[in-house]
């Protein structure tokens, strides 16, 4: 067929219209969002056949696919692709805690229920009980977190990043900040602790060497325009070996007889030591605020296991001051994630509770031998067909989200052979799921860490493993 005919083939939109098979797309998606892609669905068909070349008569469409039919299926499976994309769920079997990109920490039950309490209603977000007047938002987070931290004030803005440049903003702009060549990391998603402080307009003064600073070299840099020492948490590496570093407690003693403000980046955050749950041992906030810090910044969905969150605690004076700066009401938070944190920190009172109702710090303390049910129960459930070998493996699984760099935890995996079919292919599949799961290559073997999957989630994993199984083999 000529291309002419091709193109005054192509059926009018009121045939479209007028199908039967239309009218179950517009009730499931609209007469818009229907139209919008017929539209281009058409469009396309018409640049196809017009970017045949001139003196071909033949072209490669066929009156099969400009059947009214054909293209409302086609239309079809556009709208349903579409409505796929964004948020899912996921399923995650590799075995990091912490993920980024995989949204962090997971909400506490208590936290999950306030949120959609608050969210659902009106709520006193700004709105003092008492009086009838406006309130203030920050007010029960502010107590909670001079309870739990020990300092004497606190706020809280979008995230740590966040944090770090509003402190800086308020405390030095246009000042220098002194602090270590060594704490000047790059945090993930190429951001950097030096760009995020230029940004603030803070002025850096870099001191020491890669592996070590002296407090003389803090010291020596002191000057007239000096606003601040910054001293960061190196949360996503470690300098191992011939190193030093100044302490808290140094570096507040030396730049408090010079009037100079101590500001400290600790990235994670923990609110008590998990060194007796087999953690390494880490400065808890507490610790900092004691030693004299005298602003703190940390996340609020690392190690703390709340919602996304920039945490500041320090002075009143200070904290004060970043308050009133106007980029605070640019970087405030929402009562969704009020609402979170404040049920997230109530559980810290108990530290039992904590463990047990945190699901990130549950995780995180149980035991390895409970990864290992885990890991069985999943194995009994796969429907192994032949030339795939299944067998346990002990694992590591790791924090992530820049904390515990050096440090894996025992886990145990369920590990699949896949012979010659590559594993790419198989894990490929996996993440194209309904519900996909995430699972991790590991010298030719899929591994699937039970660390990271819960109980709940193991009839659901293995059906969908089963499922790529009976695909791929
Ligand atoms: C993770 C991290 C940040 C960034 O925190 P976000 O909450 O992701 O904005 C900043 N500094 C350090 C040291 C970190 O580890």
């Amino acid at each position: 067929m000529n291309r002419q005919k091709l193109l005054s083939s192509i059926p009018a939109v009121n045939d479209f219209l007028a199908a039967e098979q239309a009218d179950r797309i517009i009730n499931k998606y609209s007469r818009t969002r229907f139209l919008k892609t017929l539209r281009s669905e058409l469009e396309k068909i018409r640049q196809i056949i017009l970017a045949e070349k001139a003196e071909m008569e033949e072209t490669d469409i066929d009156c099969q696919e400009l059947k009214v039919g054909e293209i409302l299926i086609s239309v079809s499976k556009r709208l349903e692709a579409e409505d796929n994309e964004g948020l899912k769920r996921v399923i995650n079997a590799g075995g990091i805690i912490l993920h980024t990109n995989l949204g962090r920490s997971l909400l506490p039950e208590n936290a999950l229920n306030k949120v959609k309490e608050i969210a659902a209603e009106y709520s006193s977000l700004e709105f003092d009980l008492e009086n009838g007047e406006r309130g203030y938002r920050y007010k029960r987070t502010k107590q909670l977190l001079r309870d739990l931290t020990g300092a004497e004030s606190a706020v809280v803005v979008n995230n740590n990043a966040a944090a770090v440049m509003l402190v800086l903003k308020t405390i030095a702009e246009d000042r220098e900040v002194i602090i270590a060549r060594g704490e000047m990391v790059e945090i993930g998603g190429s951001f950097r602790i030096p760009e995020v402080m230029e940004s603030s307009g803070a002025i850096l003064k870099e001191v020491g060497s890669t592996n070590k600073v002296y407090l003389k070299d803090y010291l020596t840099a002191v000057g007239e325009k000096t606003g601040a020492l910054l001293k960061v948490h190196t949360s996503n590496y470690r300098i191992q070996g011939f190193t030093h570093s100044v302490s808290a407690e140094e570096m507040v003693k030396a730049a408090h007889q010079h009037d100079l403000v101590v500001i400290e980046d600790l990235g994670s955050g923990i609110l008590f030591d998990l060194s007796e749950y087999g953690l390494p041992e880490e400065p808890t906030v507490k610790e900092e605020i004691l030693a004299g810090i005298d602003i703190l910044t940390f996340s609020g969905d690392k190690l703390l296991g709340g919602p996304q969150a920039g945490i500041i605690v320090g002075r009143e004076k200070f904290i004060s001051q970043i308050e009133q700066h106007p980029l605070m009401r640019a970087l405030r938070v929402d009562k969704m994630t009020l609402a979170a944190l404040e049920e997230t920190l109530k559980l810290y009172y108990n530290l039992e509770e904590a463990l047990q109702k945190i699901p990130t710090l549950k995780i995180l303390t149980e035991k390895a031998e409970k990864a290992k049910i885990r890991a069985e129960k999943l194995k009994a459930k796969i429907e192994a067909p032949a030339g795939v070998k299944f067998t346990i493996i002990e694992s590591e699984a790791k924090v992530g989200g820049g904390a515990y760099p050096l440090n894996t935890f025992k886990s145990y995996a369920l590990a699949v052979e896949t012979g010659d079919l590559s594993p790419e292919k198989f894990v490929y599949k996996l993440r194209q799921l309904k519900t996909p799961v995430i699972s991790r290559i590991q010298n030719e073997l899929i591994i699937f860490d039970l660390k990271t999957v819960f109980e709940h989630q193991l009839e659901e994993l293995a059906i969908s493993i089963n499922k790529v199984l009976a695909e791929v083999f």
